[in-house]
């Protein structure tokens, strides 16, 4: 295992609710400047006339969790900010810094081990322990992302705005999982501005459900978001978003495409629910994340739809 170099001159770094970035302060992780934009980013919600909320950066996540139009118009997002660590973190933690939040790979947050995502040329999870690591192997480090807001954000379709950037998907921000040594696509300095959510559609259905080592205060094994429309008894639209199992939040399209038009009942649930993890390549630690992910699939459609 290889030790951590300390950066000559560390890249400057934002401090929104700090609840992230501190933490990677007090050990030695971050040694960039802190630039403080807690109190002078974008905290509004704004709605259009068409339903579609446009939510700032550093709004923060006891906001968005209760936020009476937010829980009407988007549950899902509501339901997965309620979700998310503890009532003390949300209340500080920021949407923009949830998005941009680093990896929670315990190798990762020690100073003094070096990794592909500091200065290293190796995985130390792969050969050593990678338990809640990813089941969908995409890339050279094995870590998983670790934002909830981002899969729920993902399910919606969101677009996210950066000072540099306008419109990104939830992909174009945080890449596709191949590269090892980020977390997200954001250049250095690059500031996350406001994230947009388009108007939800009619008779739209929606929740959030996590599996998780203990009750509270904990990142979760495997998190889904789905979203749903039945029509005349069968589903119109399935978006399945999951959290927990790759280094990027993944669509289930497997699973979408199976029930597209079929009857919503729990029989095309059950059948569809096995091909969550079509295209998974777990470790061998890390294959029981998908009975978990093919579990949750079925209890949220279930539950949503029956
Ligand atoms: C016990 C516990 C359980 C947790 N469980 C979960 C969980 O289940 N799901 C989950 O998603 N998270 C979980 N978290 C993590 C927590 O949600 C994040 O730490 C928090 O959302 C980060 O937001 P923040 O505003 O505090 O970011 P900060 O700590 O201020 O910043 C985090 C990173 O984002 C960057 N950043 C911040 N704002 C911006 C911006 N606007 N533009 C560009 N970069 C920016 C910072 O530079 C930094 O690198 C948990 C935390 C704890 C302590
Ligand atoms: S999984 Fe990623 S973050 Fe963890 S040790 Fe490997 S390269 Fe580093």
């Amino acid at each position: 295992m290889s030790v951590a170099v300390i950066t000559a001159n560390p890249t400057p770094e934002f401090r929104a609710g700090g609840t992230d970035f501190s933490e990677r302060r007090r050990s030695g992780v971050s040694q960039g400047m802190p630039i403080d934009i807690s109190n002078t980013g974008d905290k509004t919600i704004t709605w259009g006339a068409d339903g579609a909320v446009q939510i700032g950066a550093l709004t923060t996540i006891a906001t968005i969790a209760t936020d009476a139009r937010i829980a009407a118009a988007y549950p899902g997002i509501a339901v997965s900010a309620q979700g998310l660590a503890t009532p003390q973190v949300r209340h500080v933690a920021t949407l923009g810094g949830n998005l941009a939040q680093r990896s929670r790979c315990w190798y990762f947050r020690r100073a003094d081990i070096d990794c592909l995502k500091k200065s290293g040329s190796t995985c130390p999870a792969r050969t050593g322990n990678h338990l809640y690591g990813v089941a969908f192997d995409l890339g050279d480090c094995v870590a998983l992302h670790p934002s909830t807001m981002a899969a729920a954000l993902l399910a919606y379709d969101a677009k996210i705005t950066t000072d540099r950037r306008s419109r990104l998907t939830i992909a174009e921000l945080l890449g596709d999982g191949s590269v090892a040594n980020a977390d997200h696509t954001l250049a250095a300095g690059e500031m996350i501005e406001s994230i947009a959510l388009p108007a939800p559609l009619e008779g739209e259905r929606a929740s959030y459900k996590r599996a998780i080592s203990r009750t509270h205060a904990e990142w979760p094994l495997v998190e889904l978001c789905a979203r749903i429309v039945i029509a005349g008894g069968r589903f119109q639209l399935v978006r399945l978003a999951a959290g927990g199992v790759a280094p990027v939040p993944l669509r289930l399209a497997a699973v979408e495409v199976q029930l597209a038009g079929k009857v919503a009942d729990a029989a095309s649930i059950a059948e569809a629910a096995k091909s969550a993890s079509s295209g998974a390549k777990p470790l061998p630690m890390t294959a029981y994340k998908l009975d978990l992910l093919q579990g949750l699939v079925r209890d949220v459609l279930e539950r949503l739809s029956i």
